[in-house]
């Protein structure tokens, strides 16, 4: 049997590889990155650790601790302090404690005695029945109030998307919102009877989920995973062209910089160039687990034989001539540039634990727009997990950008640690210099399911379903958690082994 390609070697891909494997079917993994892991990055040093991009695995799904069983790393397994439950929000320039308890609000100070009283009423606003998409804000000051959007959701979605709630759909972004509105009339009643179904379906509501991480970080996850692989990963090795043949795909890679071509590849002399050399590879199926913009880079030739070539154009659903589906023009990739990737920067922070007036004992801090500071938000990372910071000193990972402020995600390190400190100063109490910095920017951090992204999503869906061996998983199509790809790596696996077994 050929061996299935899966392009991008982030969780999802290394998930589904790993799957993959132990089911015994041959896999390699192309990487165009010299190291796997995607957007995640743990780095130690100086006795601090620093997490770039993701913090924390919430374990939202059973598939998620198995796979942690599977990959031999229960015991390495790091569960968050459960004393380090408390999350804040900022109002009034200082954070507040949220709530352990949903009745709790009515007592808080998040909130006015007017949105409080808004709450009381959300079982009788009439459902909306019509369909229609709307963004998180329209829904949210529909159902609840003004001052819930602004002081509450604005920094939660801070906090998922680093996005902005009047353009993400409350549809594609938070869809199970939408489903308590249309099951159960009301958000409120759905938390309280939707509770017994979600146990039954074994989910874990994301503000309830256990959260985890390891002992030298997130990394070691997709590390380990990547040891499991051995040679079936393949660093340096962009994917630039897939072509449906026959019975399989034929995968060109560019040589990137790796100096020799994977094993399995042939040289294809036609496309050799003194600085570009391509080389192809015969799959019997591909998984795509990269970005949604790399994926509208990737020129894709699918088979008229087989009748899956089609042109389903979002600008033009018909295609230009007019063509329906099945028509024999090839599936256009370019919408997928469209999706947005806002720029964010974390910041992680070290200082002297007396340097820190607030106990930084939770999670971290959400901060909304209307408070405005510049930070999206704080983890309280030596709070929530032990070995994050040497002993009488604190870690505190903060983000900048997003689709608040993206010019800022790009200025200087030196300035954006500035700006950070001067935030922390007034909202943590922060004296001093800090004693460790790391930085690192993402230009193109996570995917804004905005309104309209279900023409994305069902272009994904006729991809998958038309050009047969063509399996699409990860972040842009299943959730931006990191316990979405995962499932989403699970999933794909189940899709490929059906088709392999029909062949
Ligand atoms: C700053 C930041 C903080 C986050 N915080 C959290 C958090 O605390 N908790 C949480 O649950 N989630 C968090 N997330 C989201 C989560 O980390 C991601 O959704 C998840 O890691 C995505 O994994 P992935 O494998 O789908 O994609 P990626 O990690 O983006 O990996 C895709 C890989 O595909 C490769 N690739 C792309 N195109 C090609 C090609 N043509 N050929 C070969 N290789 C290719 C890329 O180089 C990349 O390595 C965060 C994300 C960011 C950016």
């Amino acid at each position: 049997m050929k061996s299935v390609a899966i392009i991008g070697a982030g969780i999802t891909g290394l998930t589904a590889a790993f799957y993959l494997k132990r089911k015994g079917i041959p896999v390699t993994v192309y990487e165009a990155g010299e190291r796997g892991g995607g957007v995640i990055q743990s780095i130690r040093k100086d006795g601090f650790l620093a997490e770039c991009g993701p913090n924390t695995l919430l374990e939202t799904s059973p598939k998620i601790a198995q796979l942690v069983r599977d990959a031999g790393l229960a015991s390495r397994r790091l569960d968050s302090d459960p004393k380090a439950e408390a999350r804040y929000v900022v109002r009034y320039r200082r954070p507040i404690a949220m709530p352990a308890s949903q009745l709790g609000i009515f007592t808080s100070e998040l909130l006015s005695a007017k949105a409080k009283f808004a709450l009381l009423r959300e079982p009788f606003v009439p459902a909306r029945r019509d369909g229609k998409e709307e963004s998180i804000a329209e829904f949210v000051v529909r159902r609840l109030s003004r001052e819930f959007l602004d002081q509450m959701i604005d920094a939660l979605v801070a906090g998922i998307y680093a996005g902005d709630p009047y353009k993400l759909s409350v549809q594609q972004a938070f869809p199970r919102l939408v489903e308590l509105e249309a099951r159960y009339g009301s958000l409120i009643k759905g938390q309280i009877f939707g509770a017994r179904e979600r146990k039954r379906r074994g989910e874990i509501a994301k503000d309830r989920a256990p959260k985890f991480s390891f002992d030298e970080g997130l990394q070691v996850l997709p590390d380990t995973l990547q040891q499991h692989l051995g040679d079936s990963v393949k660093l340096n090795t962009p994917v630039t062209k897939l072509t449906q043949m026959g019975d399989g795909w034929l995968v060109t890679l560019s040589e990137g910089r790796v100096t020799r071509a994977p094993d399995s590849a042939k040289e294809n002399g036609d496309s050799c160039n003194s600085s570009l050399r391509q080389f192809e590879v015969e799959h019997s199926a591909v998984i795509y687990c990269g970005t949604a913009y790399k994926l509208a880079e990737l020129k894709v030739e699918t088979s008229k034989k087989s009748g899956t070539a089609l042109t389903p154009s979002l600008s033009h659903p018909m295609g230009e001539g007019g063509q329906r589906p099945g028509e024999g023009k090839p599936f256009d990739f370019s919408p997928f540039s469209e999706i947005r990737y806002p720029p964010v920067t974390s910041v992680v922070l070290g200082f002297r634990r007396e340097d820190v007036t607030h106990p930084c004992q939770g999670y971290g801090m959400l901060i909304p727009k209307i408070e405005g500071f510049k930070i999206l938000g704080t983890i309280f990372s030596s709070s929530l997990f032990p070995n994050r910071a040497p002993a009488g000193h604190v870690t505190l990972t903060s983000y900048l950008g997003g689709e608040r402020q993206p010019e800022l995600a790009s200025r200087p390190a030196d300035e954006l640690v500035a700006t950070t400190c001067d935030d922390l100063r007034v909202l943590l109490g922060v004296k001093g210099r800090p004693t460790f910095q790391h930085t690192m920017l993402y230009p193109r951090a996570i995917p804004q399911y905005n309104l309209g992204y279900g023409r994305y999503r069902e272009l994904m869906n006729a991809i998958e379903n038309q050009a047969a061996g063509l399996f699409l998983a990860g972040h842009y199509r299943e959730g931006v958690s990191l316990g979405d790809s995962i499932v989403s790596g699970c999933n794909v696996v189940e899709r490929v082994e059906k088709l392999l077994t029909a062949k």
